[in-house]
């Protein structure tokens, strides 16, 4: 779908997975004005093929676009994409467990023109792939590295939005932590260096010996993900108590080392909940060995996505 000022949205077409022709002066080039999201379509329990809060994913895409002062794509035209897509690609949504097809919306300004101010021209487009489940062979618990050197988010900044330049800018952090051995990065805050953030992809949860969970406020520099979200209406439905707060990283080596914090997870649509195991940092490390909550969790927020579980958040939207 594209989008011009003064014509609003107009040309929806679906078609064949090919190359788009850009002009290289194309503003999205040169001054990153990009927004995406990411979510998955299945075969739920019944046979029926359904989507897991994509509703949320359209709110967010649309605070992502207000934040890079971009044309706000309706909700309704989010949605009717998704499920359109889906309708056609049916055939192509793996009918294994944990199997998807994975969709990817974007939108990035089209202009042609070199100078920094809001395009006028966007295009909306919808990427449907079949993929398999993020864990072959059972859930494996993450390897984190600490960044002492990059920071994802300032305030005032883009942390918030789901825009590629924030992950352009995750990417060396990235390195450095596969260069250590591990599987993703974790973010400390711009301004004091001491407080937890996120991790490159995934937003992240600590349990504490006493039933008790932590995870880190959403202060504008962290991504609301939607699987956090749903982990906190989730956990407090079942009684157990949840503060969002700011969390350093010294409190969470002090209580891991004291063994108070029994259990840390990560989470966000593509593992959905995936225990986190060693932790490095410059100084050395240590590692987190429990996952009784997290795979209790888990278990239970992946039995209401795949419909062998009630819904009673109606979270679950139904495609075909
Ligand atoms: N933080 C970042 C930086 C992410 O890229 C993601 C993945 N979208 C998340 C958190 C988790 O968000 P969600 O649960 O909506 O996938």
């Amino acid at each position: 779908v594209r989008y011009a000022e003064g014509k609003g949205w107009y040309d929806p077409r679906v078609e064949p997975r090919a190359p788009i022709a850009i002009d290289p002066a194309s503003a999205v080039l040169h001054y990153a004005q990009e927004i995406f999201e990411g979510l998955k379509a299945y075969h739920a329990h019944d046979g029926s093929v359904t989507m897991f809060r994509p509703d949320a994913n359209a709110a967010r895409f649309r605070r992502s676009a207000e934040r890079m002062a971009m044309a706000p794509l309706p909700e309704d035209l989010f949605l009717a994409s998704l499920d359109e897509l889906v309708r056609i690609d049916r055939q192509w949504i793996p009918t294994d467990e944990g199997g998807s097809l994975y969709l990817r919306p974007f939108m990035f300004a089209s202009e042609v023109f070199l100078g920094v101010k809001p395009s006028s021209d966007y295009l909306y487009v919808v990427i449907a792939s079949a993929v398999g489940s993020y864990f072959k062979g059972g859930v494996k618990p993450v390897a984190l590295w600490v960044s002492q050197d990059y920071t994802r988010s300032a305030p005032g900044g883009t942390g918030a939005a789901k825009c590629g330049g924030n992950y352009a800018a995750s990417l060396s952090a990235q390195a450095e932590a596969a260069e250590r051995g591990c599987d993703q990065v974790v973010f400390l805050d711009a301004v004091e260096r001491r407080y937890v953030e996120e991790l490159g992809g995934m937003n992240v949860f600590f349990v504490y010996d006493d039933g008790t969970m932590v995870t880190p406020a959403l202060t504008g520099t962290i991504l609301p993900g939607i699987t956090r979200d749903s982990i906190l209406t989730l956990a407090r439905d079942r009684g157990m108590t949840v503060v969002e707060r700011p969390y350093s990283f010294d409190e969470w080596r002090t209580d891991a080392e004291s063994g108070k914090l029994r259990e840390a997870f990560a989470c966000g649509t593509a593992a959905v909940i995936t225990p986190i195991g060693r932790v490095a940092f410059p100084d050395g490390e240590f590692t987190m060995t429990g996952t009784e909550v997290t795979e209790r969790l888990r278990r239970e927020l992946v039995d209401i996505q795949r419909g062998r579980a009630a819904d009673p958040y109606g979270w679950v939207h139904r495609v075909i």
